[in-house]
């Protein structure tokens, strides 16, 4: 069977190779659910596993399939797979769990080991592949309505757990009302998180470099929120204009904007980092300000990364939300598809150089 893969620590080595078929029967007692790929989205991460920076391949190969933001659909199920069936639309989550205590109650998002598993990513195969198998507790159905956009529910899941971070921890306050958010970068993540803080009623800002008009800024507007070009104004200013910023959801993974969000963040408000910063930057930060603005505001700042099952069901429910309150937004996300696992090179290409690209997929067995 054909799969995309990455030889770990040598830059640019994508390739097809070759994987022996899955069967539910790798699954123990009967859990196995087979799947057959439709679409796998990529992102950054890919991005960055392809160049060396990350990733590891499973144990006994020398290379790593990637591919962690997959659809598909149940072709076979074990005999003791009760809520899934053959037909089904489906999307699998990426971690899977090691051995801390998080690991151990289903919130294997939140792990402190210090090796992770993540499919596609890290020590265990992904899905740019025609066929996986995986245990059920690992796998989310999606309403058919949904499947032209269910390859976004990953990175959706990705923003879902970042918001929820922010609610649980303000929660502190008794009285908290979020009035207005701030949303740093307007790529897929960035666009997602935009669509859930508006689908939760709030005024949101959504600031990238590029000027408007893009499709990105259009995205922006279509869903009632404002797009700002730092360019043309930077985020401290934006949160003088447009502020107090109760959230701001920083989605562009550069560590500067990460430290000027600081800056720009109201009282008593929530920073959430969700961008991985792959590099190794040092940046000169106005710090005494900073710390003053956060001791004397309540401030909190907050990492959060990867997404288990529930936020994944959370994101299946707002997407419906979304496609009932902004018909067809989600699919206008979908710019770039790419035909085929034999497409590695063009996927790499639209990955790298396409400016305009929002998400690049690769349809899979023909269809999405
Ligand atoms: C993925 C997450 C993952 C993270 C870190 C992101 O691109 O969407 O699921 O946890 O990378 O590896
Ligand atoms: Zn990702």
């Amino acid at each position: 069977m054909k799969a995309m893969a990455v030889v770990p620590g040598k830059p640019n080595s994508i390739h097809l190779a070759d994987l022996p078929e899955p069967s539910v029967d790798d699954v123990p007692d009967g859990r196995g659910v087979l799947v057959e790929v439709l679409c796998v989205g990529v992102d950054g991460t890919d991005k960055e596993i392809n160049d060396a920076e990350y990733g590891d391949a499973p144990e006994g190969y020398d290379f790593l399939v990637t591919g962690h933001e997959s659809f598909g659909r149940v072709l076979e199920v074990g005999p003791n797979v009760r809520d899934l069936e053959p037909g089904d639309y489906v999307v699998a989550t990426v971690r899977r769990p090691g051995s801390s205590i998080y690991d151990k109650i289903g919130t294997y998002d939140m792990t402190t080991d210090e090796t992770y598993f993540e499919r596609g990513i890290n020590l265990r195969h992904g899905y740019l592949t025609e066929r996986y198998v995986d245990d059920p507790e690992y796998i989310v159905k999606v309403p058919a309505a949904l499947k032209d956009v269910g390859v976004l529910l990953e990175p959706t899941s990705v923003a879902e757990k970042g918001i929820e971070q922010v609610y649980e921890i303000q929660r502190r306050l008794k009285v908290w009302r979020p009035e207005r958010a701030a949303v740093v970068g307007a790529g897929t993540l960035g666009l997602l998180a935009t669509l859930i803080l508006r689908l939760r009623g709030l005024e949101v800002t959504t600031l990238a470099r590029t000027e408007p008009p893009t499709l990105n800024s259009e995205l922006v507007e279509a869903l009632g929120a404002r797009y700002v070009s730092t360019r043309r104004t930077p985020l401290k200013e934006a949160a003088e204009e447009y502020g107090p910023f109760d959230i701001i959801f920083e989605a562009t993974g550069v560590s500067s904007v990460a430290f000027e969000s600081m800056e720009a963040l109201g009282k008593n408000g929530v920073l959430l980092l969700t961008g991985i910063s792959g590099g190794d930057r040092t940046v000169e930060v106005p710090g005494d300000h900073i710390m003053l603005g956060f001791v004397l505001g309540n401030k909190v700042a907050v990492g959060s990364v990867n997404a288990n099952r529930i936020y994944f069901e959370r994101g299946v429910q707002d997407m419906a939300l979304a496609e009932a309150q902004y018909p067809g937004w989600l699919g206008r996300l979908l710019t770039h598809p790419v035909q085929g696992l034999e497409s590695y090179e063009e996927m790499i290409r639209l990955l790298t150089k396409e400016k305009s690209a929002i998400k690049v997929f690769v349809e899979v067995n023909g269809h999405r």
